[in-house]
C-alpha cells in the first residue's frame, strides 16, 4: 500500500499514477486518485485491483476532469471492507469537496461512525477511514475551526486512534494538501516549485533529492512552495529530519 500527494506545476495525473507504480512493489488490493483542478473542482476515480484497471477506467471516462496540479493517490491494502471500487480510497464528504486517503487502521471508527450516523451523516462505505473525511467536512461547516481547513483537519486528528498515514485535500484549498502521519511513513519531497508527501521516497525520487522525515503524531501542510509541519496541537516547534536521498 502507498500513499502520494503532490502540488507543483506538472499534471499531477500523470505525477501521481507513476508514483503509484513506483509503490506497487509494496502490495495493494486497490487504486484510486483525487486532482483538484484548480478552477474549484474535485475529480476523483477509484477502482479495485491493479493499477491498470484505476488508469483503464481513467482512459474510458477521459482525463480531462483530471487537468489539475495538485493531487493525490492511494494504493490500498484493506483492512476494514472488502476490496471492492465502493471501498476504494479516496472517500468523500456528503458535498464531494473534500476527500480522505489513508493507509493503516483507526482503532477507535465505531464510536465516530456511531457519532456522525445519529447526526444524520450517511457514511457509503465499509471502511475505517471514511469517518475521518466527515468528521473533517463537520469541523469545517460549523464550530470553532469552521472555514479553516487546517484547524479543521487538526481537530480530527487528535481524536483518531490507531496508526494511520492520511492524507486530505479540500476543493476550496486547491493549492494545499494535508498530510499527518502516527506509527506509519510519511516523507515530504521538497521541489523547486513542488512539494511532494509520500509513505515512500521512491514515489518522488525522479523529481528531487531533498526529503524530510516526518516524527510520530506529526502534520504536514504543503503548497507548491512550502511545507508547515507542526504537531496535531498546531506547535510548529516539533523534531523533523530533513534528509538527502542519495541512492539510485
Ligand atoms: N484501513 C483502511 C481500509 O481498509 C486502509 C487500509 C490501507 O492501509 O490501505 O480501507
Amino acid at each position: 500500500c502507498g500513499i502520494v500527494g503532490y502540488v507543483g506545476h506538472r499534471r499531477a495525473l500523470d505525477v501521481v499514477v507513476e508514483a503509484l507504480r513506483r509503490m506497487e512493489y509494496r502490495g495493494y488490493d486497490s487504486a484510486g486518485i483525487a486532482v483538484l483542478d484548480g478552477a474549484g473542482g474535485l475529480a476523483v476515480e477509484r477502482k479495485a485491483g491493479r493499477l491498470v484497471n484505476l488508469e483503464a477506467e481513467l482512459a474510458e471516462i477521459g482525463e480531462d476532469r483530471f487537468d489539475g496540479t495538485a493531487g493525490m493517490g492511494h494504493t490500498r491494502w484493506a483492512t476494514h471492507g472488502r476490496p471492492t471500487d465502493r471501498n476504494a480510497h479516496p472517500h468523500r464528504d456528503a458535498s464531494g469537496r473534500i476527500a480522505v486517503v489513508h493507509n493503516g487502521i483507526i482503532e477507535n471508527f465505531a464510536p465516530l461512525r456511531a457519532e456522525l450516523e445519529a447526526a444524520g451523516v450517511e457514511l457509503e462505505s465499509d471502511t475505517d477511514t471514511e469517518v475521518a473525511v466527515h468528521l473533517v467536512a463537520r469541523a469545517y461547516a460549523e464550530g470553532p475551526t469552521a472555514g479553516d481547513f487546517v484547524e479543521s483537519a487538526r481537530s480530527v486528528l487528535r481524536r483518531l486512534e490507531g496508526a494511520f498515514t492520511l492524507v486530505f485535500v479540500h476543493a476550496d484549498h486547491p493549492g494545499t494538501i494535508i498530510a499527518a502521519r502516527r506509527s506509519t511513513p510519511l516523507v515530504v519531497g521538497v521541489g523547486d516549485g513542488e512539494m511532494f508527501i509520500a509513505s515512500d521516497v521512491a514515489a518522488f525520487i525522479e523529481f528531487t533529492r531533498n526529503a524530510v522525515e516526518l516524527g510520530q503524531d506529526q502534520v504536514v501542510v504543503i503548497t507548491k512552495d512550502s511545507y508547515e509541519v507542526t504537531d496535531f496541537d498546531g506547535n510548529t516547534d516539533v523534531p523533523t529530519q530533513p534528509f538527502t536521498i542519495d541512492w539510485d
